[in-house]
């Protein structure tokens, strides 16, 4: 099977219900044969947006753009777009088949072409043999597939996925992770979908758009967004971070005051892209904070921090310790290596961050 590859675009967006706006100015832009995710807390417009494009929400002001052509206006059965609700909504009565020939019957399309098209579209997905079973006798998994399917046969120029993985459990959402990205790589059909789980996007997505209370926040690769957010939610939503929200007091050439709320004044070297003086938070990763004894030699291009250990988990990989420095709490995360002893909660340490890993955020 070889399918469309569509460009979609959204131009100033927006999106009320009554008084209250749900999609704020959204502009984003997919490439054809994009694998990409929408990914935002619930409640941020994620799923407003994927049906929007589907046809069954309708903005007031903005253009929705599929290869160049605003569809605005165009209701969904005109649009030629492929949707795999959260629920499957397979019809438990008919077969795997039926279910899968339907779209194709109502196109009134000859017996020979369903035929082929349906057979074809099982085998892609690996459902051949379960063409005479019910959905009822199916695995979640396997359900999934027999809605994907359904939803491919008809060729649409674009797919959408409302969380296509939370009905399955954590096993299997892992592996039909990997199922769902081979599949679209084998049809390259720019596919959207909805996910509240930053591990999915990133797992998966070729590149995602950061949705926060109807505002896109940033668009990029999972890499790009977790080394370079552009603001604080960004930073916390997707990956963990550590935020010191305050203000850059003095920039004096090579170095840069930062006085810190609930801790004081850092001295640090100034970045070579300096941010301007004024209010900022300093973000930076827990895997990025090293972790010391009070008489450890310490790396002098740190800038260390005293602290006491409030918690120490340990992960295996990793173990996960929160600090308490000055009114704030801390997350650094120490590699394991066998045999080595854990901080205790209580114990007093210093925290080095590295100069060269804070990322200057506006606040
Ligand atoms: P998400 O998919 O990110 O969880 P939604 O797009 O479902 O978020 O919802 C975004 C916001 O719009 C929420 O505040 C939700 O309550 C509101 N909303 C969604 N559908 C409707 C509707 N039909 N009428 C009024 N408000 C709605």
């Amino acid at each position: 099977m070889s399918m469309n590859q569509a460009s979609l675009e959204c131009r100033h967006i927006n999106l009320s219900y009554g008084a209250t706006p749900v999609l704020r100015g959204i502009n984003l832009k997919i490439e054809p044969g994009e694998f990409f995710a929408l990914l935002g807390p619930s409640g941020s417009g994620k799923s407003t947006l994927l049906r929007l494009i589907a046809g069954f929400n309708q903005h007031q002001s903005g253009e929705l753009l599929v290869d160049g052509q605003d569809i605005s206006g165009v209701p969904p059965h005109r649009r030629n777009i492929g949707m795999v609700f959260q629920n499957y909504a397979l019809w438990p009565h008919m077969t795997v088949w039926d279910n899968v020939a339907f779209g194709l019957v109502e196109r009134r399309e000859s017996r020979d072409a369903i035929r082929r098209k349906v057979g074809a579209v099982l085998e892609l997905v690996g459902l051949q043999d379960y063409a005479r079973r019910r959905p009822g006798q199916l695995s979640g998994g396997q359900q999934q597939r027999v809605a994907l399917a359904r939803t491919i046969v008809i060729e649409p120029r674009l797919l959408l996925l409302d969380e296509p993985l939370s009905n399955l459990d954590k096993q299997l959402r892992v592996q039909m992770r990997d199922e769902l990205k081979n599949l679209q790589r084998k049809l390259g059909l720019t596919t959207i979908f909805v996910t509240h789980d930053q591990e999915e996007a990133m797992t998966t997505a070729d590149r995602m758009a950061v949705l926060d209370a109807g505002v896109l926040q940033q668009v990029g690769t999972a890499a790009g967004l977790y080394d370079y957010p552009q603001n604080r939610f960004v930073a916390g939503f997707v990956g963990t971070a550590n935020l010191l929200e305050g203000r850059v007091a003095e920039l004096d050439g090579a170095s840069l005051r930062f006085d810190v709320q609930g801790l004081g004044q850092l001295t640090l070297p100034a970045p070579a892209e300096p941010p301007a003086v004024g209010a900022a938070a300093l973000a930076f990763r827990p895997h990025q904070v090293s972790i010391a004894a009070p008489g450890e030699p310490a790396d002098a291009a740190r800038v260390w921090l005293d602290g006491q250990v409030q918690s120490a988990e340990f992960l295996g990989e990793f173990s996960r310790y929160r600090v308490r420095v000055g009114d704030l709490a801390l997350i650094s995360d120490q590699p394991h290596r066998a045999g080595s002893a854990l901080f205790a909660p209580g114990a007093r340490v210093r925290l080095g961050l590295d100069p060269r890993q804070l990322r200057y955020l506006p606040l």
